[in-house]
């Protein structure tokens, strides 16, 4: 058994000083001054003790086609723990033409002993049939009980609207939630096609052909398809004011959404696309990078519990050779950016301590409502008696700067370089074990365990 000692133990609604004791892999007391005896003590005075993060949305060993993520599984996951999150939920993915369960199988062999978290997968669909649909209630027995579509990326991964009432109709009648990439793919399309025709190729016309509106349009349909299914739905990465509206409209009419944003649009903006020569490069993602208002707006929906959850969609790819693939065409750049490692301090440090967000806010969109939304709680995502003993050491009186050379993530650059990190992630367990400290790996095994989890 060991103590953690001397802490502020913060959950999503209080902070009390308070000892932490745990037992092989689990809590069994919280309490102050608890018993030591038999018990390795662990001084962490002076210090939070946190959840465990809980990151919904990674891409770990991608294949897009044209290269691969420049983190797999391995890597990720270390990433992950070094930053404090110790459960990461990855998207399993069904090629064309192929079942859901050789989706998953790809996905199970891509992370099997290769994990140092806790992880789970959802279940993105591409290629819609009866077959696929009765097939929804297997990934349920197999413990993946979120599913994905896209609206977006037009001939590969998009989904009609027909499918997705289909498929919200199905996801209502087992309990199960289905995360929508929210753009309208189709628009996006042409404006691709207008630009390069100008022979407009450079990174900064990625955003240009992805605006706000296209978002808002996407959000506004799926809002609508989920009021006529009556199913609950969740926006990943909604990153604008516009889809944030539409959003908040539909709650008003009673639809049942959940809206997950992102570190990058909280804390980015499209002046990046302005860049010297190909460095825009390195913010091409999806949505892409929105403006400072749209950060600000999206702040104060954390603050005022009308989002819901924050993940990082990593999403890693070499500046040099992987977006490099698209120096002469921006539609051919690798879409994703990293960020698994940094999203607990950068919330911390630019959420917390400039007072936009509670500390016990942080922990909440973190850890506890993704744990709850995605069928882990109170396994995960919270600091209970018989909850996993899934805890991170938060040092508030250290600083470190994030930069690119000493990152755990597998990729040469980080578009938070040089961001000031007001804390340390000073140490980790996962389900009671010493994972990592002080941003460096302890652990010798991949011990990260798949998680089963529940539905609705
Ligand atoms: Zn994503």
């Amino acid at each position: 058994m060991k103590i953690l000692k001397g802490a502020m133990v913060v959950d999503e609604t209080t902070t009390i000083a308070s000892d932490i004791k745990i037992c092989g892999e689990k809590i069994v007391e919280i309490g102050k001054d608890l018993d030591t005896s038999g018990c390795e003590v662990i001084d962490v005075s002076g210090c939070y003790i946190i959840p465990g993060g809980i990151d919904a949305h990674t891409h770990f060993d991608l294949d897009t086609g044209t290269t691969k993520t420049a983190d797999d599984f391995e890597s990720g996951t270390k990433a992950a723990i070094a930053g404090g999150t110790t459960t990461i939920l990855d998207f399993a993915t069904q090629s064309k033409g192929k079942s859901l369960k050789e989706g998953l199988k790809e996905w199970h062999l891509k992370a099997n002993n290769k994990a140092y978290c806790d992880y789970g997968f959802h279940m993105a669909i591409t290629d819609w049939n009866d077959s696929v649909c009765n097939e929804m209630d297997e990934m349920i027995n197999e413990g993946v009980t979120s599913f994905k579509l896209y609206m977006a990326y037009k001939g590969s991964l998009q989904v009609d609207d027909s499918v997705i009432y289909k498929a919200l109709q199905k996801s209502k009648s087992i309990g199960a939630i289905i995360g929508f990439h929210c753009e309208n793919g189709n628009i996006i399309c042409e404006l691709v096609d207008k630009y390069l025709k100008k022979n407009k190729t450079s990174p900064k016309y990625h955003a240009i052909t992805r605006p706000s509106i296209v978002e808002a349009e996407a959000t506004r349909r799926l809002m609508a398809i989920a009021e006529v299914t009556n199913a609950r739905v969740y926006v990943v990465h909604l990153s604008c004011k516009e889809s944030l509206e539409e959003v908040l409209k539909a709650k008003c009419r009673g639809v049942d959404v959940i809206v997950e944003t992102c570190p990058q649009y909280l804390l980015l903006d499209n002046k990046k696309y302005d860049l010297e020569g190909f460095e825009g490069a390195k913010y091409v993602m999806s949505p892409p990078l929105r403006t400072k208002e749209d950060n600000d707006v999206l702040w104060r929906a954390l603050a005022e519990n009308k989002i819901d959850s924050v993940a990082t969609d990593h999403c890693s790819f070499n500046y040099k050779n992987q977006k490099e693939l698209g120096i002469n065409d921006f539609s051919k750049i690798p879409n994703g950016s990293p960020g698994v490692e940094h999203r607990v301090g950068l919330l911390y440090t630019y959420g917390v301590c400039t007072n936009k967000i509670s500390i016990n806010k942080m922990v909440e969109i973190l850890c506890t409502n993704p744990a709850k939304i995605f069928g882990l709680y109170p396994q995960k995502g919270t600091i209970k008696v018989g909850s996993d003993a899934d805890l991170v050491v938060l040092n508030p009186n250290k600083s470190k700067f994030i930069k690119a050379d000493n990152q755990v993530q597998n990729v040469d650059y980080t578009p938070y370089e040089d961001y000031k990190l007001e804390c340390e992630i000073e140490k980790v367990y996962l389900r009671g074990q010493k994972v990592s400290s002080k941003g460096e790996i302890t652990c010798s095994n991949a011990n990260g365990k798949y998680l089963k989890r529940a539905s609705n």
